[in-house]
Protein backbone atom coordinates (compact mmCIF):
# COMPACT_ATOMS: atom_id res chain seq x y z
CA UNK A 1 0.00 0.00 0.00
CA UNK A 2 2.79 1.88 1.02
CA UNK A 3 4.55 1.72 -2.50
CA UNK A 4 1.36 3.27 -4.21
CA UNK A 5 1.90 6.40 -2.34
CA UNK A 6 3.53 8.82 -4.86
CA UNK A 7 3.94 11.39 -2.04
CA UNK A 8 6.45 7.95 -0.40
CA UNK A 9 8.03 7.35 -3.51
CA UNK A 10 8.59 11.34 -4.17
CA UNK A 11 9.78 11.81 -0.36
CA UNK A 12 12.26 8.29 -0.64
CA UNK A 13 13.95 9.77 -4.01
CA UNK A 14 14.71 13.34 -2.37
CA UNK A 15 15.96 11.63 0.91
CA UNK A 16 18.28 9.21 -0.84
CA UNK A 17 19.42 12.07 -3.44
CA UNK A 18 20.26 14.05 -0.97
CA UNK A 19 21.70 11.32 1.12
CA UNK A 20 24.05 10.62 -1.25
CA UNK A 21 25.60 13.46 -1.33
CA UNK A 22 25.45 15.00 2.13
CA UNK A 23 24.49 11.47 4.55
CA UNK A 24 21.16 13.17 5.56
CA UNK A 25 20.61 11.08 8.37
CA UNK A 26 18.18 11.35 11.72
CA UNK A 27 19.69 10.41 15.38
CA UNK A 28 23.04 9.09 16.15
CA UNK A 29 25.10 7.02 15.18
CA UNK A 30 25.87 4.08 16.80
CA UNK A 31 28.56 2.25 15.56
CA UNK A 32 30.77 3.66 18.14
CA UNK A 33 33.73 3.69 15.09
CA UNK A 34 35.03 7.35 15.69
CA UNK A 35 34.10 7.15 11.28
CA UNK A 36 32.58 10.43 9.70
CA UNK A 37 29.04 9.47 7.53
CA UNK A 38 31.18 9.22 4.26
CA UNK A 39 33.11 6.53 5.45
CA UNK A 40 30.74 4.30 7.02
CA UNK A 41 28.99 5.36 3.74
CA UNK A 42 31.70 3.71 1.68
CA UNK A 43 31.67 0.22 3.98
CA UNK A 44 27.89 0.45 3.35
CA UNK A 45 28.47 0.53 -0.55
CA UNK A 46 31.14 -2.35 -0.52
CA UNK A 47 28.70 -4.41 1.48
CA UNK A 48 26.18 -4.59 -1.16
CA UNK A 49 29.13 -4.76 -3.79
CA UNK A 50 30.30 -6.97 -6.04
CA UNK A 51 32.51 -9.58 -4.59
CA UNK A 52 35.21 -8.47 -6.32
CA UNK A 53 35.17 -5.25 -4.71
CA UNK A 54 34.73 -1.89 -6.33
CA UNK A 55 38.23 0.61 -7.37
CA UNK A 56 38.26 4.05 -6.27
CA UNK A 57 37.01 5.81 -9.23
CA UNK A 58 33.75 3.56 -9.18
CA UNK A 59 32.94 4.61 -5.29
CA UNK A 60 33.38 8.01 -6.42
CA UNK A 61 31.16 7.77 -9.22
CA UNK A 62 28.37 5.86 -7.54
CA UNK A 63 28.83 8.27 -4.14
CA UNK A 64 28.93 11.57 -6.47
CA UNK A 65 32.43 13.01 -4.83
CA UNK A 66 35.52 13.38 -6.05
CA UNK A 67 38.37 10.89 -6.39
CA UNK A 68 40.48 13.17 -3.87
CA UNK A 69 37.97 12.62 -1.55
CA UNK A 70 37.55 8.50 -2.11
CA UNK A 71 40.72 8.33 -1.64
CA UNK A 72 41.10 10.06 1.80
CA UNK A 73 37.95 8.31 3.37
CA UNK A 74 39.98 4.60 1.85
CA UNK A 75 42.87 5.51 3.42
CA UNK A 76 41.11 6.03 6.75
CA UNK A 77 39.32 2.69 6.72
CA UNK A 78 42.55 0.69 5.18
CA UNK A 79 44.52 2.05 8.25
CA UNK A 80 41.69 0.63 10.62
CA UNK A 81 41.16 -2.83 8.59
CA UNK A 82 38.19 -1.91 7.43
CA UNK A 83 38.79 -2.29 3.89
CA UNK A 84 41.01 -4.50 2.08
CA UNK A 85 42.73 -3.59 -1.22
CA UNK A 86 44.12 -6.05 -3.76
CA UNK A 87 45.65 -5.41 -6.84
CA UNK A 88 44.12 -7.08 -10.07
CA UNK A 89 46.80 -9.71 -11.40
CA UNK A 90 46.28 -8.67 -15.28
CA UNK A 91 45.95 -4.59 -14.73
CA UNK A 92 48.36 -3.52 -12.43
CA UNK A 93 46.95 -0.02 -11.94
CA UNK A 94 43.85 -1.17 -11.37
CA UNK A 95 42.98 -1.16 -7.27
CA UNK A 96 40.17 -3.01 -5.86
CA UNK A 97 38.57 -2.16 -2.31
CA UNK A 98 36.54 -4.98 -0.62
CA UNK A 99 34.90 -5.07 2.98
CA UNK A 100 36.96 -6.60 5.36
CA UNK A 101 34.81 -8.57 8.01
CA UNK A 102 35.81 -5.94 10.68
CA UNK A 103 33.81 -3.70 8.58
CA UNK A 104 30.64 -5.34 8.51
CA UNK A 105 28.86 -4.32 11.33
CA UNK A 106 29.80 -0.77 10.80
CA UNK A 107 28.49 -1.63 7.50
CA UNK A 108 24.69 -3.17 8.82
CA UNK A 109 24.82 -0.41 11.17
CA UNK A 110 24.72 2.66 8.68
CA UNK A 111 22.33 0.55 6.26
CA UNK A 112 19.64 0.61 9.33
CA UNK A 113 20.43 4.11 10.45
CA UNK A 114 19.67 4.97 6.61
CA UNK A 115 16.84 2.55 6.70
CA UNK A 116 15.52 4.49 9.76
CA UNK A 117 15.80 7.61 8.40
CA UNK A 118 13.75 6.84 5.86
CA UNK A 119 10.85 4.86 7.31
CA UNK A 120 11.06 8.45 9.24
CA UNK A 121 10.09 10.84 6.36
CA UNK A 122 7.52 7.94 5.33
CA UNK A 123 5.78 8.09 8.30
CA UNK A 124 5.65 11.94 8.22
CA UNK A 125 3.71 11.81 4.92
CA UNK A 126 0.86 9.84 6.55
CA UNK A 127 0.07 13.20 8.53
CA UNK A 128 -1.33 14.47 5.27
CA UNK A 129 -4.43 13.59 3.62
CA UNK A 130 -4.51 12.91 0.61
CA UNK A 131 -5.72 16.06 -1.18
CA UNK A 132 -2.72 17.49 0.70
CA UNK A 133 -0.34 14.83 -0.33
CA UNK A 134 -0.95 15.73 -3.90
CA UNK A 135 -0.03 19.40 -3.72
CA UNK A 136 3.01 18.22 -1.74
CA UNK A 137 3.75 16.05 -4.31
CA UNK A 138 4.13 18.56 -6.80
CA UNK A 139 5.90 20.70 -4.89
CA UNK A 140 8.55 18.11 -4.41
CA UNK A 141 8.66 17.13 -8.16
CA UNK A 142 9.34 21.00 -8.95
CA UNK A 143 12.20 21.05 -5.65
CA UNK A 144 13.84 18.31 -7.13
CA UNK A 145 13.95 19.70 -10.79
CA UNK A 146 15.52 23.01 -9.20
CA UNK A 147 17.79 20.99 -7.58
CA UNK A 148 18.91 19.29 -10.45
CA UNK A 149 19.00 22.06 -13.39
ZN1 LIG B 1 26.77 4.93 11.78
ZN1 LIG C 1 25.16 6.91 4.40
Amino acid sequence: MLGDNSLVEKTTNLVNQLSAQHELLLGHCTSKAQLTATQEHILMLLASAHPEGLTNSEIAATLDLTAAAVTKALKKLSTNTLVQSKRDTDDSRRVVFRLAQAGEPIAAEHSAHHKKTLSAFVSLVQEFDPSEQVIITRYLTRLMEVIQS
